[in-house]
């Protein structure tokens, strides 16, 4: 499915000779909805085997939140459109079959096909992991199968699904012409299916039936298709569990796919690098920004300030923050020098300037370190006494907590207890995402007073704040200046 590197596949060769006679062929995908019943077989390369399977996560994970914030169907699909044109984009078929359009489009349904694959082997693993799965690629399915709406696609698919439906044929619709176009004069595909397969139409008298079969419009099939989808990817998630002890003599798989499975939320790494509209920092500036910084980063700052110091991982937390946003090394030393005035300038270069300068990749292995993401954060090094990192939604006690948030305005009695309902359910960066809106509600009224799509990083959190407050003002000097 992905292409070997040439010492690895001199080192699986006797396997291979099994296969010697195997030939893949290209898949060809007619419909743009999938019931990913057929595994893929060609070949793709580690990269993009990775790439894919985040930008699917990426989806998917948004689609969660979504859910958990009681986001309805519809407006599901309204919000999530924008990320999927931009992750997982899947188009219809061209009008006149372009063949460079046509292209395009295949390879869109091949990386929606592998992507699933490859999250299915990662999700696979345990319980809650099918079932959070399961759960969410059905909705992407709804999506999809919404904007199929009223195309000869939908028809086509339903057709070519397997599913035991017969579509009713030119002879028989004449047939009954008038009975079914008395039920639902806009249609004009009908199909057949066991009545006991559609109990719900069938009680509420919505389809037309004749000796053991219900006739069923394309338009009212959604929720049959979504139980279908939903019960096959439950099967073949089961299976794939078996599956995977065979797996595990593969070394460059597994790393990934663990790596997947941490969650949802916690691969974007795109995300935690996105340049930020303010441009070069300098040290001196960061007090005014903390109106900006999500809670855990104005706590570890306000530490910061009050003790004059932060243990390590206090300030790996926030350097790598301070980093994403755009401070210099030369200014995070300047920063975090004058941070801790009481230390003596030569135990400062000697404990701590190493340290700081590792973290921008200029010191041992030289890696360029990003900063952490809300997951990450969630999920590693839990801080002890005396230790301010981590996330406050998680690892600060419920007063604490609410104290923390009166530090940044927030205290209004409907918010606080819509926090302390999702702290308590383990929701933890909804809580965030929700005081986001609560202190940006007045610069997100005009989109609807909601996020566009979930904070999964305090440096997003950080842009997101700063863009809102700011971004106009930066483009109307733009335009002034373009117009000078
Ligand atoms: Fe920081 Fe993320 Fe926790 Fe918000 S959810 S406080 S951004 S770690």
């Amino acid at each position: 499915m992905f292409r070997q590197d040439t010492k690895r596949a001199r080192a699986v060769n006797s396997r291979k000779a099994n296969f010697k006679a195997t030939k893949f062929t290209p898949q060809e995908y007619p419909s743009r909805l999938n019931f990913y019943t057929v595994p893929p077989t060609a070949e793709i390369t580690l990269d993009e085997f990775e790439q894919w399977a985040i930008d699917r996560l990426r989806v998917l994970g948004e689609i969660e939140t979504m859910q958990m914030r009681n986001r309805s169907q519809k407006e599901i699909e309204t919000e999530i459109k924008k990320l999927l044109d931009e992750r997982l984009p899947l188009n219809p078929n061209p009008v006149l079959g372009d063949p460079e359009k046509m292209a395009q489009v295949q390879a869109e349904r091949k990386k929606d096909h592998y992507s699933h694959f490859i999250v299915r082997l990662a999700f696979a693993r345990s319980e809650d992991l099918r079932r959070r799965f399961t759960n969410a690629e059905t909705v992407l399915f709804k999506v999809r199968w919404a904007q199929d709406e009223g195309t000869k696609e939908r028809v086509d698919f339903i057709k070519e699904s397997g599913v035991n439906m017969e579509q009713v044929g030119e002879e028989e619709l004449q047939y009954l012409g008038g009975t079914l176009s008395s039920m639902n004069p806009k249609e004009k595909d009908w199909f057949k299916v066991e009545w006991d397969r559609v109990p719900e139409l069938v009680a509420q008298r919505r389809v037309f039936m004749k000796a053991g079969m219900a006739y069923v419009p394309v338009s009212m099939q959604g929720s049959f298709f979504e139980t279908e989808f939903r019960e096959r990817l439950e099967k073949a998630l089961e299976l794939t569990a078996r599956a995977l002890p065979s797996l595990d003599e593969d070394d460059r798989l597994i790393p990934i796919l663990n790596h997947l499975s941490l969650g949802f939320s916690s691969i974007d790494s795109a995300a935690t690098t996105a340049p930020t509209s303010i441009g070069e920092l300098r040290a001196d500036q960061i007090d005014s920004l903390l109106p900006y910084f999500p809670l855990c980063m104005q706590s570890l700052h306000k530490n910061l300030r009050k003790d004059a110091k932060l243990k390590h991982f206090g300030r790996l937390q926030y350097t790598l923050f301070l980093k994403g946003i755009g401070l210099s090394i030369d200014e995070a030393l300047v920063f975090w020098k004058t941070a801790f005035k009481n230390t003596p300038d030569d135990k400062f270069n000697k404990e701590y300037r190493y340290n700081f300068r590792h973290s921008y990749g200029l010191e041992g292995n030289r890696r360029n370190y990003k900063p952490k993401t809300c997951q990450q954060i969630l999920t590693e090094n839990q801080p002890g006494p005396q230790e301010n990192h981590g996330c406050p939604f998680r690892h600060s006690s419920i007063d604490s907590l609410i104290l923390q948030l009166g530090s940044m305005g927030v205290t209004e009695r409907g918010i606080i207890e819509n926090v302390k309902r999702d702290v308590e359910q383990k929701r933890y960066h909804i809580a965030c995402n929700k005081v986001f809106e609560h202190v940006r509600k007045a610069e997100l009224k005009p989109l609807g007073g909601r996020l566009q799509e979930t904070i999964l990083t305090p440096n997003e959190y950080f842009e997101k704040s700063w863009n809102l407050v700011n971004g106009e003002k930066i483009q109307q000097v733009v335009k002034k200046e373009e117009s000078q």
